[in-house]
């Protein structure tokens, strides 16, 4: 028989990637959409576009991971045999605004999922999208899944609460949960607001001169980035094991934010120079054009400096390793907004 998957969260980044893999794979897809006054399902859009995704069967159910009576009903509704739970205030910046309700959704509403588990199928498989972010101010480099948590953000403590309670459930009821504690993930369908789209667009922007100057905040900090597509796969692995466990997903390297800018400026035919330090580097273009600076407003009361991992522990049991770099990443990225323009 068809398996069933229920995605939480599915209207995000890593939803309609992981929509798409497991339609390829034959499920039946389910997903939760919250209701929004403008359209915000542009990321699955194509889904239905697509006959032999579309032949497989995706369906979109109203919902919030804030609201226990929705996630009940979608749950004892749909009685799929693995739930994916992508849902979260993901913008680490605004969880600084908006905190209660950052816990609220990214904290409680995993608790919300497991608990729904509990009481209507203890044999629905559970995946939690744990981040980097809850390494925050790291104990060790590179980060590990044996690695002690210090997260700096409300985003990243509410993400460690719903690590452990996913942990606490798997052991107090048997349940197959797991915890992907994914690294930094991009493509042409992240967020808006991320440094990476903001720098990709912004720089793309100022080339074809639909813009003049982009605006970033700590160009030194360093991620580890890696490619969605390869995440998600490693999320769908997680729940084919015979035991449910916790795991790192990451690409092992890192780079700053200038690097990143740099990158996707040369990638782009724009030849930059910085000049400055601090809050007022700016950079500067073949025309001594300014086209980046730095704004205080984009720095953030306690920041992540450098996260790096290890995906040691993914590639020797879910023979699961990266196949995009930071190039690849930023290819694609910067094709996806030529082919906007055509
Ligand atoms: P994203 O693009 O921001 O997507 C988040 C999804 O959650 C969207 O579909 C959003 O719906 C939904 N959502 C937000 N609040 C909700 C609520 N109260 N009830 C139901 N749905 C809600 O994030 P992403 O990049 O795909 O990341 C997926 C998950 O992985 C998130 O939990 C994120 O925190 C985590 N994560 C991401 C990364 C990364 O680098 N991308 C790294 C580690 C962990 P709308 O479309 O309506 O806003
Ligand atoms: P995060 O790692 O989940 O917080 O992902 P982001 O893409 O939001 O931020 C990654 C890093 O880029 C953080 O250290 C930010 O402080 C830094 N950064 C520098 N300038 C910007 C900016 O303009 N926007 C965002 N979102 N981050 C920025």
């Amino acid at each position: 028989m068809k398996k069933k998957a229920l995605i939480f969260g599915v209207t995000g980044q890593d939803g309609s990637y992981l929509s798409k893999l497991l339609l390829k794979k034959g499920y039946e897809v389910h997903g939760v959409k919250r209701r929004s006054s403008t359209i915000n399902t542009y990321r699955i859009d194509d889904i239905y576009n697509d006959p032999l995704l579309k032949k497989n069967k995706f369906f979109l159910h109203y919902g919030d991971v804030t609201d226990s009576l929705s996630v009940n009903n979608i749950i004892e509704k749909i009685r799929p045999n693995e739930i994916y739970n992508l849902a979260a205030q993901s913008y680490v910046a605004v969880s600084f605004e908006i905190p209660e309700y950052t816990s609220n959704a990214d904290a409680l509403g995993t608790l919300r999922i497991l608990e729904a588990i509990t009481k209507i199928d203890k044999n629905i498989k559970f995946y939690q999208a744990g981040s980097s972010e809850m390494f925050g101010k790291v104990n060790e480099i590179p980060q590990t899944e044996k690695t002690s948590f210090y997260p700096r953000s409300p985003y990243g403590v509410s993400k460690l609460y719903s690590h452990w309670i996913t942990i606490n459930y798997r052991e107090s009821y048997n349940l197959f949960a797991c915890n992907g504690i994914l690294f930094n993930h991009e493509s042409p369908f992240r967020g808006e607001t991320f440094v990476t789209k903001k720098v990709v667009k912004g720089l793309f922007n100022i080339k074809q001169k639909k813009q003049k100057k982009l605006f970033v905040g700590n160009i030194y900090s360093k991620r580890d980035w890696g490619h969605a597509k390869d995440y998600v796969e490693a999320m769908w692995k997680m729940l084919q094991q015979k035991k449910p466990d916790d795991y790192v997903i990451c690409t092992g390297k890192q780079y700053s934010i200038k690097y990143f800018i740099n990158l996707t400026a040369k990638k782009l035919g724009i030849k930059i120079k910085w000049k400055g330090i601090g809050i007022n580097e700016k950079a500067y273009d073949q025309d001594n054009k300014c086209i980046i600076e730095c704004k205080k407003k984009y720095f953030r009361p306690t920041e992540v400096d450098t996260l790096v991992g290890s995906y040691a522990k993914a590639q020797r049991i879910l023979k699961w390793s990266p196949t995009h770099d930071i190039n690849s990443l930023v290819d694609d990225m910067i094709d996806y907004e030529y082919s906007n323009l055509r």
